[in-house]
């Protein structure tokens, strides 16, 4: 197969250490962070373009990439004609509206008439629209969080994610109107020979995600209660259950979901379960 796939990242920002690291955890080589616009992976038929994430979108829509990786904030935003592939997990964030600390806040409808400053004007103005709200909006391209206090404007709506930005700038958060997390996205249309290596590429993802949520366990149990044991580590088919040296014993080995292994591990215990190692595991594929 001759053909390449041509990935769209952010050069550098909140999506950037983590798009190349979901990259590396697949196996992907490739050399970043050199100041080089574009990048040829030397183990899969991959390019890697480095952009603003803005510029992400429309390169996608226009087919010159074939996968980017943007947060849903802007790739819903701006509103190309692209589909999104997959959900990544990583760089999630909240679009939300804030209004001064001071202001007396009963709902929605206290933004009637007010100005409201964002650089997200076509989310903000939907969701005003949803709500039966009219208001104004300003739309700037940075620095959201000043425009009350300059009198810009009596609100902002702005991504959060700890909302400690606010807070400095003498804002409370009041609406979340809309939750983001980067996303894979890629054009409508796609030949055949980039479907297969955007799939080869999906499997890989998927399998790093899986594992990301598992955990390999060892413990050793006593005989007589490994059926309640085994019961409570059903593992991906069942656990494996070899004897110990000491008569009477065994080491059980099983994975589990990280949230299972916590609501379990007293029971586990309790069952007589001693030594317990919880491992990281780095591929998944079931
Ligand atoms: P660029 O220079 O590429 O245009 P930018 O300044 O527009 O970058 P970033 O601040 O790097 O963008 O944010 C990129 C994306 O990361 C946002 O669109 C959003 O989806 C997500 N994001 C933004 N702020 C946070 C945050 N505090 N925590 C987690 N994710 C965030
Ligand atoms: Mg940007």
């Amino acid at each position: 197969m001759s053909s390449v796939l041509r990935i769209a990242l952010q050069k550098s920002g909140r999506l950037s250490e983590d798009s190349y690291q979901l990259f590396k955890e697949c196996g992907i080589r490739f050399d970043y962070g050199t100041g080089k616009l574009k990048s040829v992976s030397s183990n899969f038929p991959a390019e890697f373009l480095f952009l603003r994430d803005d510029d992400i979108p429309g390169y996608v829509e226009d087919g010159v990439a074939d996968l980017g990786i943007v947060g849903e904030n802007v790739a819903v935003e701006m509103g190309r004609q692209v589909q999104t592939i997959h959900k990544l997990g990583f760089s999630k964030c909240r679009l939300s509206i804030a209004v001064p600390r001071g202001t007396d806040w009963t709902g929605i409808q206290c933004l009637e008439g007010k100005n409201i400053a964002t650089s997200y004007p076509n989310l903000l103005g939907n969701y005003l629209t949803e709500q039966g709200v009219q208001a104004e909006i300003h739309e700037i391209s940075g620095s959201v969080e000043i425009a009350p206090s300059i009198g810009l404007a009596e609100a902002v709506c702005d991504i959060v994610s700890s909302g400690s930005t606010l807070l400095s700038n003498g804002l409370k958060e009041v609406e979340t109107i809309f939750r983001s997390e980067a996303i894979l996205i890629a054009p409508n249309e796609l030949n055949a020979e980039k479907q297969e290596l955007i799939d080869k590429l999906l499997f890989r993802i998927k399998a790093v995600q899986v594992a990301k949520n598992n955990k390999y366990i060892v413990l050793n149990a006593p005989n007589h209660s490994l059926d309640q044991i085994t019961a409570l580590l059903p593992g991906m088919k069942s656990p494996t259950v070899t004897p110990l040296a000491t008569e009477g014993w065994s080491s059980v080995h099983s994975v589990l979901n990280e949230n299972e292994f916590w609501e379990n591990i007293e029971a586990i215990r309790a069952a007589g379960a001693e030594g317990i190692l919880v491992i990281p595991i780095e591929k998944m594929i079931y």
